[in-house]
């Protein structure tokens, strides 16, 4: 158990909460009947009284990440996936003239009139092959989430100016990628200026292990001008061959799963957030439960703001019909019946109301010992 009240683990021992009380008083705590007790206090009274602590071993349904850890998955029902690519870099570096570039480029050519609306990611397609890009400024989209320990990105592209070289902000998305164990492509950009010194840019790199394959590493490094639009198909040909390696694959035939890159809240629709499916096929009706969040999906928009019906993996997608706004990061999970979201959806937004009121009167060991 990763947390009980003093009430629940009396309920589990057999004995009165009085008696636990009393105990948590000798261990120099006040504690009421309706104290949480973390994992670390729990184990202490159980020790006390002689009982183990099992591990609970049955799978937790309000625990989204759960759903995420299933993959019992047979072969046959895998497809290839696009990846998801954050792009990040130091301020003023090019990120999003690159971002733009590349939508630019690619998304509007083909899709008559396509205006693209700003969902916080965007797919493109080169020759009939697809990559998602991660609209939503890198670094944030990376401490944000992988503080909720959802990772989303398959692939991060490493912007540097070649006019300025390695920055503080580049060693940090360097240390990013490398920290959530996705490949790297460098792409050395503003060449177009004359003080343009990729060369610097190499060595400076190859010092933070970034070593290119000129010189015998294996890092891919791309010369381009964001703002000329120059060097952009090459850079997009490494990330389907980066992606091709990593073989990239999802199941689209199992309800989708996936993460939350944007969400607000809008006078008119209501909670919208734009999701991830990272795996599976999200349709419009589904039943789901985002974050604390839960509903039925009314209606899906895509990246050129048109009205879809279902959206498969590696597809960003912005939903409404969700009775909260969700966070940036926060998983969605959807289940094969209405009742059975909303029994988890409000299981876990009354966990999140008591998680938020116990927050400041919980029993850990740590404030145990330093009361003690
Ligand atoms: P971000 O902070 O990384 O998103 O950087 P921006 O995309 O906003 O770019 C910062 C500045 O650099 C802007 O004035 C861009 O026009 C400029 N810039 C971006 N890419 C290039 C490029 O390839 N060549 C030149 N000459 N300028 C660029
Ligand atoms: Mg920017």
């Amino acid at each position: 158990y990763e947390s009980l009240s003093v009430a629940e683990l009396a309920k589990k021992l057999h004995r009165e909460p009085s008696e636990i009380i009393k105990k948590l008083f000798m261990l120099g705590v006040m504690a009421t009947i309706n104290q949480e007790l973390d994992k670390d206090a729990i184990e202490l009274i159980c020790a006390d009284y002689g009982v183990e602590v099992e591990e609970e071993v049955r799978i937790d349904k309000t625990d989204l990440d759960t759903y995420f850890e299933q993959e019992e998955i047979a072969e046959g029902d895998l497809e290839v996936r696009p990846p998801a690519v954050t792009i990040m870099g130091h301020v003023d570096h090019g990120k999003t003239t690159l971002l733009d570039s590349i939508r630019h480029t690619k998304v509007t050519a083909g899709e008559a009139g396509g205006i693209t609306q700003h969902i916080g990611a965007y797919q493109v397609n080169i020759d009939g092959k697809k990559i998602t890009f991660l609209d939503t400024p890198g670094h944030a989209a990376f401490t944000t989430m992988r503080a909720r320990g959802a990772s989303i990105t398959d692939l991060a592209i490493i912007v540097v100016a070649a006019d300025d070289g390695v920055m503080p902000q580049t060693v940090e998305a360097i240390n990013h990628a490398k920290a959530a164990e996705v490949p790297i492509i460098v792409a050395v950009n503003k060449m177009d200026k004359p003080t343009a010194n990729p060369d610097r840019v190499m060595q400076e790199l190859t010092e933070h292990g970034l070593v290119p394959e000129d010189w015998g590493g294996d890092t891919i490094f791309v010369p381009i001008s964001a703002l000329k639009g120059e060097g952009i198909d090459t850079l997009l040909e490494m990330i389907l061959l980066v992606a091709e390696v990593q073989e990239l694959k999802a199941n689209p035939n199992r309800p989708a799963i996936g993460t939350v890159i944007e969400a607000q809240l809008d006078k008119g629709r209501g909670s919208v957030a734009t999701l991830l499916v990272q795996d599976g096929t999200l349709r419009v009706g589904d039943p789901i439960v985002v974050g604390h969040a839960y509903g039925r999906v009314r209606a899906m928009v895509n990246d050129l703001g048109r009205r879809v019906k279902e959206a498969g993996p590696a597809t960003p997608v912005e939903i409404t019909g969700i009775n909260e706004v969700p966070q940036a990061g926060d998983r969605f999970v959807v289940f094969e019946d209405e009742k059975t979201a909303r029994q988890v959806g409000e299981s876990r937004s009354m966990t999140a109301i008591q998680a938020s009121r116990s927050e400041k009167q919980r029993v850990t060991l740590d404030n145990l010992f330093e009361q003690m």
